[in-house]
């Protein structure tokens, strides 16, 4: 097709919309390691994972085998009030960088949760409804995963208790009404609801707390009520393979176009928009079928991959959780009171984890001033106010467009736009103030972290 024919807006009509979710771990010759349990250092078994997580969910999240998974009618109809998500071409960015590569984006941010959550916490909530719980428990950072799980527990008729990073419960009270609004009963972590919280905040009193804190809470919380489970909005196997709707609707979208992505860009906080927009691109290199260059981003304050080492380590601060072989700075590094909530997290998703170190994708890392300047320039001839989190893939996205200026290059760039920043305005303040300060951990405290890792 001719390229000058590419709309602004690619979208898929409900018939061109995918049935299926995507799980790239079938076409890994190396599968990502099996999570241990802490306490006898064996691989989690299926009932293990049923404790904690709903069972259709602890199926998907052992399964490296399946490449297909039919998305069940409920929750297609669910993705039919948002979804299919446009595949934007940012002609107005192009043409103020003045650079020969083509810009698309996918943007997940058209849904009150304002992000790419509402994919896997539909899924989530509803295998919690097939198993007839009565409620599900989970952490929220920056609240965006909080409000997607409200969104789909008060779809299904669910109970729905989050733990909410005390930092951001104060500084982003409108998105604790909005989960408020959908029925949830949000607290903020650490929490002297919970024994591990307690304890947490008698060994860093005052801290601000951490998405490690929160999910530790979560999950005491679920194991300790009858009829709850707990859900996790990133990091998990199951996670990315909701989230692989983004990419099967990419892939869809780029094929209808004729379009050959060259750079696919995401940003990664656990991995899960990073991980289900590369999904099918992956699935064939991994075939070797077609090559791309993927590209992870995270914040310079939080650099799981950059800097962190690739080891078994815990999910969370107060090591309740099953022990997963990933990227991590440690299970207590807390990250600084960075505003790009939800990439504060420190570790990264298995599947990434495990491509990344065979060198199947890259990753770099940027200051959070560099990403709202970034995030202002886009939304200054684009329209849309991005998210913090999804500006760092912005960020990367320019810099890749531009080198295709000095190269005369005319590369096809795809990246994540996960979100919306409206619930981020004391960042955009701060950094419109000239107040924004950036922060990188020191290699010291890097090691230190480190040294703490569980010797497996
Ligand atoms: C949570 C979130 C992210 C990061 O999470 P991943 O699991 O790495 O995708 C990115 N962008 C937005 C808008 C988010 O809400």
């Amino acid at each position: 097709m001719n390229e000058s024919k590419i709309p602004y807006k690619i979208y898929l009509s409900e018939e061109e919309m995918p049935t299926t979710w995507y799980n790239m771990r079938a076409d890994m010759k190396i599968k990502p390691a099996p999570l241990l349990n802490p306490g006898t250092g064996q691989p989690v078994t299926l009932d293990e994972l049923s404790a904690i997580f709903c069972r259709e969910l602890g199926k998907q999240e052992l399964d490296n085998d399946t490449r297909e998974f039919p998305i069940p009618q409920e929750i297609l109809d669910f993705y039919k009030m948002y979804r299919p998500s446009p595949l934007v071409r940012a002609y107005c960015l192009e043409k103020k960088l003045d650079t020969p590569a083509h810009i698309y984006y996918k943007f997940e941010g058209n849904n009150t949760s304002g992000s790419h959550k509402l994919n896997s916490a539909i899924a989530q909530a509803y295998y919690a409804k097939q198993q007839d719980l009565k409620g599900v428990t989970t952490e929220t950072g920056a609240g965006q995963w909080g409000t997607a799980l409200s969104m789909a527990c008060a779809y299904l008729g669910l109970d729905c208790q989050v733990y909410m990073v005390k930092i951001s419960y104060e500084q982003k009270p409108f998105r604790r009404e909005v989960m408020r609004t959908y029925g949830a009963a949000v607290t903020p972590s650490p929490s002297n609801t919970t024994a591990v919280g307690r304890k947490i905040l008698e060994e860093f009193p005052g801290t601000n707390g951490s998405l490690g804190c929160a999910i530790s809470e979560a999950v005491e919380a679920a194991v300790s009520q009858e009829g709850y489970r707990y859900v996790l909005g990133s990091v998990l196997n199951q996670v990315l393979l909701h989230q692989s709707i983004i990419g099967q609707e990419t892939y869809a979208a780029c094929k209808k176009y004729d379009i050959k992505p060259d750079v696919i860009i995401g940003c990664a906080g656990g991995g899960s928009n990073l991980g289900g927009l590369i999904s099918p691109f992956m699935g064939e290199k991994l075939r070797g079928e077609a090559d791309y260059d993927f590209i992870a981003v995270e914040p310079a304050s939080c650099p799981s991959f950059t800097r962190g080492t690739f080891a078994y380590d815990f999910c969370d601060t107060g090591h309740v959780t099953p022990l997963a072989k990933m990227y991590t700075l440690g299970s207590d590094f807390i990250p600084s009171a960075n505003h790009a909530g939800g990439l504060r997290y420190h570790g990264m998703s298995p599947v990434l984890s495990e491509l990344y170190d065979e060198g199947y994708m890259r990753a770099v890392s940027y200051e959070q001033t560099s990403v709202f300047a970034a995030a202002e320039e886009f939304a200054r001839v684009e329209g849309i106010l991005p998210a913090p989190e999804s500006s760092h893939a912005i960020r990367c996205a320019v810099d890749e467009a531009l080198k295709c200026k000095e190269t005369g290059e005319e590369k096809n760039i795809i990246f994540g736009l996960t979100g919306t920043g409206y619930f981020d305005l004391y960042a955009y303040q701060q950094f419109n103030d000239g107040t924004m300060s950036d922060y990188i951990p020191s290699d010291e405290e890097i090691e230190k972290y480190k040294a703490n890792l569980p010797k497996i």
